[in-house]
């Protein structure tokens, strides 16, 4: 039914049903009682607008009160697919609140009706235990941010012509005591998710800025470092003064330090042109990462000033195998040739996928061929 109707005393569900349903108050009153050693109490009071029988679709256990009408109602009920997949879309770490809050309520509740239940004895669902395992996380990432538990991989880009490195990418690596090193692509998203995406930048900024330092004190001549910044990140008010202010402190060379742009859903061009513009103010070259892996703006792109675009290795691995992946290439490297943008492909780890870059007139290569991200002290002592 679309909608249901009771009549004053009739009951809409019963204490230890199984839910199917909750039910949106349109008009009327509802009286939600359970019952304390034989005795009913009432929980609470409810009417128009209000939910009932949410708590036990959301968590899918029998109903823990009953609900009764205390005057003609009309309810529309909301179906328990509704919920869960808003709840399955939600944020783990949101959900495993709720979950915990109603595991805690209905403990309470058992022990109002004189059913104590032991503490322990509520077995942890699955999304809680990923829920509260991101929350530990984390904490131990803010843990590592206090006590130098981040390190800064160092990756080498190739200049093709050349055949010699030209510049690095910063890779942020972590460390963690008990799991060993973990994946930006793990870290980096949770990190996102608040604003400890910051500090982790700012570490990263500091760390190359001192790593350019040092390489050109070694004698490695003035190599760029590539620093990757989210859309997330851009989203911080003062984030490329910030930069700059820190590139300006180090006296870094004019051009050294380049940003790193992923394409994605969160970007927002406006705030990217201007980033943009900012950093060419201080000589400092962006490039748009990961660029043809799923939300190629191509139509922004003529808006947007790139110096540099970077080719997933998704093309690289396959071009040599699948001529259609090797147009692709060909077409991205005429397109960085006509908006006068450097082309970098990644995830080169063979001598003939070099090759094609050599023939295609690509300007820069990077992958595993070239080297694997190393951390500053391995770079110099390799010299
Ligand atoms: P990305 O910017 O596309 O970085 C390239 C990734 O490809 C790196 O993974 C690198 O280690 C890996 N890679 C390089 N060459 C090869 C190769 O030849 N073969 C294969 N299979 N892989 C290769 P990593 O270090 O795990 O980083 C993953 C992603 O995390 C990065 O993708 C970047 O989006 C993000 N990330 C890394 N460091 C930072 C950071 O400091 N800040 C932010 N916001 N994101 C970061
Ligand atoms: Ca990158
Ligand atoms: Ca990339
Ligand atoms: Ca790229």
């Amino acid at each position: 039914p679309l909608r249901i109707e009771l009549q004053p005393g009739q009951a809409l569900f019963h204490e230890g049903e199984p839910p199917d349903t909750a039910y949106l108050i349109e008009s009327g009153q509802i009286e939600v009682r359970s019952h304390q050693s034989g005795r009913p109490v009432l929980l609470s009071l409810l009417g128009p607008g209000d939910l009932v029988g949410e708590m036990a679709v959301i968590d899918d256990s029998p109903r823990t009160a009953s609900a009764i009408a205390l005057s003609h109602c009309v309810l529309f009920p909301i179906d328990r697919s509704q919920i869960a997949e808003r709840l399955a879309a939600t944020d783990p770490i949101v959900r495993s609140l709720l979950e915990s809050q109603l595991k805690r309520y209905r403990g309470a509740l058992a022990a109002l009706q004189g059913m104590p239940q032991a503490p322990g004895l509520l077995p942890v669902t699955p999304s809680e235990r990923l829920g509260i395992g991101r929350i530990r996380l984390e904490s131990q990432l803010r843990e590592a941010l206090a006590g130098r538990g981040l390190e800064l991989g160092l990756q080498p880009l190739l200049d093709v012509d050349r055949n010699q490195v030209a510049g690095y990418e910063a890779l942020v690596r972590w460390n963690h005591p008990e799991r060993g090193p973990i994946s930006p692509a793990e870290f980096v998203a949770l990190a996102e998710e608040t604003s400890l995406i910051v500090p982790v930048g700012e570490y990263v900024m500091d760390a190359a800025c001192e790593a350019v330092a040092a390489l050109v004190r070694a004698g490695h001549g003035s190599p760029f470092v590539a620093v990757n910044v989210s859309a997330r990140q851009l989203g911080h008010p003062g984030l490329v003064e910030r930069i700059v202010a820190r590139a300006d402190a180090a006296r870094l060379p004019r051009g050294s330090l380049k940003l790193e742009i992923t394409e994605s859903q969160a970007l927002d061009y406006t705030l990217v042109g201007e980033v943009i513009s900012l950093c060419h103010g201080h000589g400092i070259k962006v490039a748009l990462d990961d660029f043809g892996t799923g939300y190629s703006h191509l139509a922004h792109l003529h808006r947007l000033d790139f110096d540099v675009l970077k080719v997933d290795q998704a093309f690289s691995r396959h071009m040599l195998a699948d001529p259609r992946a090797m147009s692709v290439v060909e077409a991205i490297v005429q397109l960085g040739r006509a908006l006068s943008a450097e082309i970098v492909v990644e995830g080169i780890e063979t001598p003939a996928q070099l090759e094609v870059l050599r023939r295609l007139g690509c300007q820069f290569a990077q992958g595993y061929l070239i080297g694997r991200p190393r951390l500053l002290q391995e770079i110099l002592a390799a010299a």
